[in-house]
């Protein structure tokens, strides 16, 4: 078996998969530890049955322990040696690990030098891959990173416009994130259109919470939206993407506050929620835009889309025109019927021609949602960063 695992510095959730067909692993349990450190929640999914627990857990290590003793007394193992590979998701690679590693002390040290760019994400990671060393200690671990399948990208497009020395003495540069996710994607779409991943070009939108785009070309990430951090490009739940950066000095002088503050304040007060005064949630902001016809709402949906489709041009333009699909994933691009609407209706140039029936139709995995007119295929796929992890984990075995 294999456990996947996304850690935060309170949370750990994980998926545990069965792989006797190494093709196609099994997920069959899945679960969310919280308030680690507080006082503990956890909950473990099996099939419908649901199972809570209220444990006291004050670290990671605890709540290792506490995971691993319901997984016996649940039946899910018999005991630690059934879990073989243990993959993590974490989110900043830096610029040196291009692709999934076995988490060795020297590879743990990269995940550990890059906090400083990942202050939010990687200490979590960390302390749950030391926990799980130590609950675990049979166990192969694999680190699967959100930035790596974006080191391809040229420095024309990894560059910023800014004194070259900030790269060269501070790392300044576009890293790019959700690269789990692109990288399943590809693998889906080659599989898919039917086209060797070598030659092919895509346009995705992975719009969850956190939202980025990526220009594929020759199945590698020739660009992307988000950069140094996951605050930029696409307007977000909570993120403002893309904005002047002398906002920053002026609004300090405003309302004299701090860059920390402000930076907050763009992570978390900014995008669909500050725009919309509503929601983060896509859910509502397009329930109140369109049922409720509130313009606020819908100066919020508007931007968001218009912005998606002014991405998926500029992208089309970097690959030349020669785009095999434009792909809808994640939460908001798997989901929301209006938002791909919106952004179709947008982008113009391209001759693209949305399918209202099959863009509103129910699907499992994926489904191709332009018409043949189209001089691009437009298909909304259902990502799964899990089982990539899952997959990536087991050529380690
Ligand atoms: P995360 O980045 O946290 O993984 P998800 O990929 O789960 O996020 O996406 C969350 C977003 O997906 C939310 O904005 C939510 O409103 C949206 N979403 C989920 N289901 C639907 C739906 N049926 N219609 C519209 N939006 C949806």
């Amino acid at each position: 078996m294999i456990l996947v695992v996304n850690a935060g510095s309170s949370s750990i959730k994980f998926k545990l998969y069965e792989t006797n067909d190494k093709n196609s692993p099994l997920p069959i349990v899945e679960g969310l530890a919280e308030r680690i450190g507080v006082d503990g929640a956890l909950t473990i999914k099996i099939e419908d049955q649901k199972y809570e627990y209220n444990d006291r857990y004050d670290n990671h290590l605890m709540t290792v322990e506490s995971i691993l003793k319901h997984f016996k007394e649940l039946n899910v193992i018999k005991n630690e040696l059934d879990i073989e590979g243990i993959g993590f998701r974490i989110v900043h690679g830096g610029d040196k690990i291009v692709k999934p590693v076995e988490l060795t002390d020297q590879n743990k040290q990269a995940v550990e030098d890059n906090i400083k760019l990942a202050p939010l994400h990687n200490p979590g990671a960390l302390t749950a891959i030391n926990a799980f060393q130590k609950g675990l200690p049979k166990a192969k671990l694999v680190g699967c990173f959100d930035t790596s399948f974006h080191q391809t990208m040229p420095a024309k497009n990894y560059l910023y416009s800014v004194p070259l020395k900030w790269y060269e003495n501070h790392k300044v540069r576009k890293y790019g994130f959700h690269g789990i996710s692109f990288d399943y994607i590809t693998e889906k779409a080659s599989q898919i259109l039917n086209k060797n991943k070598n030659d092919l070009n895509l346009v995705i939108c992975h719009l969850g919470n956190g939202a980025s785009m990526c220009c594929v070309k020759n199945g590698e990430s020739y660009d992307t939206t988000m950069g140094l951090t996951p605050l930029a490009g696409l307007m977000m739940g909570t993120r403002c993407g893309d904005i002047d950066p002398s906002i920053i000095e002026y609004m300090a002088k405003e309302l004299n506050q701090d860059v920390y503050q402000l930076t907050n304040s763009l992570n978390k007060e900014s995008g669909l929620l500050g725009v919309s005064k509503i929601s983060s949630d896509m859910r509502e902001v397009s329930k109140a835009a369109i049922e409720n016809h509130d313009e606020k709402a819908l100066v919020a949906l508007e931007m968001y889309t218009q912005r998606i489709a002014e991405y998926i041009l500029k992208f089309a333009n970097q690959l030349e025109g020669k785009v095999d699909a434009i792909v809808f994933t994640a939460g908001i691009g798997e989901n929301s019927f209006i938002t791909r609407k919106l952004v179709i209706d947008k982008v113009h140039l391209l001759n693209l021609k949305l399918d209202n029936e099959t863009n509103l139709r129910e699907y499992d995995d994926y489904l191709e949602i332009s018409t043949n007119e189209s001089a691009i295929k437009i298909i909304k796929i259902r990502t799964d960063e899990e089982l990539m992890i899952c997959k990536e984990t087991l050529k380690f075995l």
